[in-house]
């Protein structure tokens, strides 16, 4: 049976949902104002497998809904200053995101609704009146604020200390007045160019907590649900306000299990803009690497500690998933015969250690660890010569299997697979570059040559012009 850490308890549990066999289960989706960068993904990628451990190894169905965060203080500060409609604007970044998802081989959840569609932000306001007529609520110049002295049980996911809490300076902070430092906007008052709706609230705009209870109550039935993940950053406000939101309009409670991933760091230092280390998808493929080693190397480490992401771990994360897909291509190659027992015996004992390590709060390291001991022993038994195409496609299923879980060896299969760019194309868009280059938009030069790096074509500028090789 799975056991799942659980941040509201802080400890393992057993895990089975609360009604039949479906998990319901949200995970809060990317603020949509810019490129997701690797650290965003190793959240996504670790929830991902959670996902299909939950279906592939428990055997439960799976309902999930993923929210794009497209009306915040970032997407509306990015629209204005692209000067496109806000919906236009975050329309591009969640079609990025969708990209991006797919070349890493997210599976795509059951629901991927956007704060801004109407049936969202009505719900957003019914909570909101809710929690106002439940006496939660106070209004200042045109906003609504949760007062939280009127929950006492506020703070338990974050297990804060109520009297530490009166510092202003640590608690979401924001320009908008409130009674009681502590108190966070639910909806925020109409202002200048920035958008606005009425469902009953009054005109203005959701909170960012607010769009996570409304859609996970709208879209996955009676609370509680059963997980609710997220990076660790969001334990504090963001999931602690999305549970006195939920709890204080519903008397429900809002959660079962919250389960949060660690942060990945780049050598050794936290991503931020600041660093210059925050790397996207797109600057992993420049430096050569495929997304299939990325994912691997976002799911090698279990997903409660911390991360560190190094080129030298690509490459090892470019190796080690290079071992498995030479295994299987070795297994194509053996004689046709009878199985072999300790063949057998040894796909039974790394099937039984991949489920192990998963249920045991989704231990993809030790998961990998299963799949590699397989792939040495097997490696061993082909030098030996005693694999055939009998025990191959036993071995076989049982990567298959691990697969389903793991989606990189399928990934890289798929990225292996596809045909070359056209030459035409790669010609077309070097001397789209070169124009570029010529009026001495550098931005737009240097983005063309990291998508054609992403593509597998490396350009070289010489005097004379720009050649293009494969990678
Ligand atoms: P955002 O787009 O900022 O709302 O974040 C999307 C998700 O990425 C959230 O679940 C964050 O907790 C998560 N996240 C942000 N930074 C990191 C990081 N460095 N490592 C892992 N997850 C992160
Ligand atoms: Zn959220």
């Amino acid at each position: 049976m799975l056991r799942l850490y659980n941040t509201l308890t802080r400890r393992e549990e057993p895990f089975a949902p609360a009604q039949g066999n479906t998990i319901r289960m949200y995970a809060c989706g990317p603020t949509v104002y810019a490129r997701a960068h690797i650290g965003n993904f190793r959240t996504f990628v670790c929830v991902d497998v959670l996902r299909r451990t939950l279906k592939h190894v428990c055997g439960h169905e799976v309902r999930q809904a993923v929210n794009y965060t497209d009306v915040d203080d970032k997407t509306i500060a990015g629209a204005q200053q692209a000067g496109v409609p806000l919906r236009a604007f975050t329309d591009g970044w969640i079609q990025a995101f969708r990209e991006d998802a797919a070349a890493l081989g997210l599976e795509t959840p059951e629901e991927t609704p956007r704060a801004t569609d109407d049936a969202n932000l009505r719900a957003m306001s019914d909570l909101v009146l809710a929690l106002e007529r439940n006496g939660h609520t106070y209004r200042r110049d045109g906003s609504i604020y949760f007062r939280i002295s009127t929950l006492p049980a506020y703070g338990t996911l974050a297990r804060l200390d109520r009297e530490g809490m009166q510092d202003g300076a640590r608690v979401d902070v924001d320009e908008y007045t409130k009674d009681d430092p502590r108190d966070f906007v639910l909806w925020k008052g109409e202002r200048p160019g920035e958008p606005s709706w009425d469902f009953g609230t009054g005109p203005g705009r959701p909170g960012w907590h607010i769009e996570c209870s409304a859609m996970a109550l709208r879209l996955l039935g009676e609370p509680p649900i059963d997980i609710h993940a997220g990076g660790v950053d969001l334990i504090f406000p963001h999931h602690e306000n999305e549970i006195a939101q939920s709890e204080g309009a519903t008397g429900k409670p809002f959660a079962r299990v919250w389960v949060h991933v660690e942060h990945l760091f780049v050598e050794h230092e936290k991503m931020s803009k600041s660093l210059g280390n925050v790397y996207t998808l797109a600057d992993v493929a420049a430096r050569g690497h495929r997304r299939s080693a990325l994912r691997y190397l976002l799911l090698s480490a279990h997903y409660r500690t911390q991360l560190n992401f190094t080129w030298t771990g690509m490459d090892q994360a470019e190796e080690a998933l290079r071992r498995i897909v030479d295994c299987l291509a070795r297994l194509d190659e053996v004689p046709p015969g009878d199985a072999h027992v300790p063949v057998l015996e040894a796909v039974a004992a790394a099937r039984q250690a991949f489920q192990s390590a998963l249920e045991d709060d989704v231990n993809t390291a030790a998961a990998l660890a299963a799949v590699f001991d397989l792939v040495r022993d097997v490696n061993a038994a082909i030098d030996a010569r005693t694999v055939s195409a009998t025990d191959a496609g036993v071995v076989r299923r049982a990567i298959e299997d691990f697969d389903r879980v793991l989606g990189v060896v399928g990934l890289r299969q798929a990225e292996d697979a596809r045909p070359p760019m056209p030459v035409e194309e790669i010609e077309r868009i070097v001397q789209a570059r070169q124009a570029a280059r010529q009026r001495r938009d550098f931005a737009a030069a240097d983005r063309i040559r990291r998508e054609l790096a992403e593509r597998g074509i490396l350009l070289e500028d010489n005097p004379g012009g720009t050649r293009w090789k494969k990678k």
